[in-house]
């Protein structure tokens, strides 16, 4: 795309400061993966990000990165909470669309040879797609509670345990959350879709562990070779897309003075100190806790499947919450800056916070080891555990990448693959069952579509910023 990255050390690469950018960019990446993204809008996006006010030390692309609405997908900008802004394009449409990960008791001899039922089973349950229906119906009230007191709230109705909560980012509840800065429409999308992955790339996976790479942190993860766990993958549906519009019109309507000076109008951010700013803050932290709700009712009915199918309690097959982890969200964090200690909008759009052992935001199980960073690859790939890395402050504001990474777009993969064609293979040659509402969903998510997820962590790994833990690999897998 014409520019010229600086190759500052091993993996970090740097555009530098030119024209009217605040700070400069940074992509951290290998030559094939830097190779991947030469062609699109990837770095244009990056530099664009260097714009926002507030913005301090370097905009980020993760080694997953790639182009995405206004800001790219993998993409981090610590942003001064008091003089910059916040941006809903760089939270994302999908505000805390996240991954969760549940561990068994399982392995993988216990499903072997099941694997169609198990599948079969999770697909009638779990609601997917685009068609309405949740795995409860929301009310007005319930809506509400949900978006005000998140995971609190499922654990208070029985959709919940305890220990849920304690292994949930933020214990599954932002106190910053203002219900009453979420739209009614917004809100009514919610009604029909609580406890849903929706459709696409959102998908929940049953997987077996394949590779250990660190005993005593897998270990204290409860995490083992041959094991059954569980990934699932959503955010917060039509109610965070809705929000992300509503916003992003309200920003147009009342600051088109900050807009006119930014590159790209998708970058639309409220200045921080704005009733706007607060107000979209208090919205997407609301989101927040909705999809937290989302995917805990997920696992629930998960829980439920497990006890059908296998005939055991959930308790016995010991189905634990390992982490629920967003990545699309923007927090409010202090971090050690150039210009010592800030408040800042981390806004991490295809990036997992990736806090190392010892900080106090880490949930007191793993204070540690740091925390769980959980980053899928694709159906037919694997898909791995890190932890939280000692580098992760001094060069990520705290994060690290949060998947492979497309390589194409949907419309080009259909081009490419045939949904039934990619089914089979998965099967026959992986012994990957799959299930989809829609065969094109199959094919606009087919390994092939992605990039190399051992090159993305190993890049993650060497960094220092998410250190490999464990890696898993697809054993059923239902999408919409
Ligand atoms: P995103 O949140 O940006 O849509 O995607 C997150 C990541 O999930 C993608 O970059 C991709 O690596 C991964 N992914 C997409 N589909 C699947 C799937 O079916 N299974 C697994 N394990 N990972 C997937
Ligand atoms: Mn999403
Ligand atoms: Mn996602």
């Amino acid at each position: 795309g014409g520019y010229t990255l600086h190759r500052r050390r091993e993996f970090v690469w740097e555009l530098p400061k030119q024209g009217d950018m605040r700070v400069p960019a940074r992509v951290l990446a290998s030559r094939d993966l830097l190779e991947a993204i030469s062609d699109d809008r990837t770095i244009e996006q990056l530099r664009n990000t260097t714009h926002l006010p507030g913005v301090t030390d370097y905009a980020i692309c993760m080694p997953d990165g790639h182009q995405g609405y206004g800001f790219p997908v993998g993409g981090v900008a610590a942003i001064d909470a008091e003089s910059g802004c916040i941006s809903p394009g760089a939270v994302g449409y999908d505000v805390n669309c996240g991954v969760r990960m549940l561990t068994t008791n399982l392995t993988y001899d216990d499903i072997e040879g099941r694997e169609e039922e198990l599948t079969n089973a999770l697909f009638d349950a779990v609601p997917t797609g685009l068609g309405g229906g949740g795995v409860i119906n929301g009310s007005r009230e319930s809506i509400d509670a949900a978006l005000e007191y998140g995971v609190e709230w499922a654990l208070e109705e029985g959709w919940a345990v305890e220990s849920d909560l304690t292994h949930c980012e933020d214990g599954g509840r932002r106190l910053d959350a203002d219900p009453s800065a979420v739209s009614k429409r917004a809100k009514d999308r919610a009604m029909n879709q609580m406890g849903s992955l929706g459709s696409g790339n959102h998908f929940l996976e049953v997987q077996r562990v394949t590779d250990i790479f660190d005993a005593d942190t897998a270990a204290a993860y409860g995490l083992s070779e041959e094991q059954v766990v569980v990934l699932i993958h959503c955010g917060s549906r039509g109610l965070g897309h809705q929000t992300c519009n509503d916003y992003l019109r309200r920003i147009e309507e009342e600051h088109d003075d900050l807009l006119a000076q930014l590159p790209d109008r998708e970058l639309a951010a409220a200045p921080a100190g704005s009733d706007l700013a607060a107000e979209y803050y208090g919205a997407m932290c609301a989101c927040i806790n909705f999809a937290w709700v989302n995917r805990q009712l997920i696992m629930h009915r998960t829980r439920e499947v497990f006890a059908d199918v296998f005939d055991r309690s959930w308790r016995e097959m010991e189905m634990e919450l390992l982490y629920d982890v967003a990545h699309n969200i923007a927090k409010r964090e202090v971090h050690e800056t150039s210009a010592g200690e800030t408040e800042l909008f981390v806004h991490r759009k295809g990036a997992t916070r990736a806090f190392p052992a010892g900080h106090p935001e880490v949930p007191a199980a793993y204070r540690d080891t740091g925390q769980p960073v959980i980053i899928p690859g694709s159906m037919g790939a694997g898909s791995y555990v890190l932890s939280g890395g000692e580098q992760s402050l001094s060069e990520t504001f705290g994060s690290t990448a949060h998947g492979a990474g497309r390589l194409m777009s949907r419309t080009q993969a259909k081009d490419e693959f045939w949904g039934g064609d990619v089914q089979d293979d998965l099967r026959d040659q992986q012994k990957v069952y799959v299930k989809a509402s829609s065969g094109a969903t199959i094919a606009e998510e087919a390994p092939g579509v992605y990039k190399d997820i051992d090159e993305v962590v190993r890049i993650s790994d060497a960094l220092g910023i998410g250190d490999k833990v464990a890696r898993t690999f697809p054993v059923c897998n239902i999408k919409g």
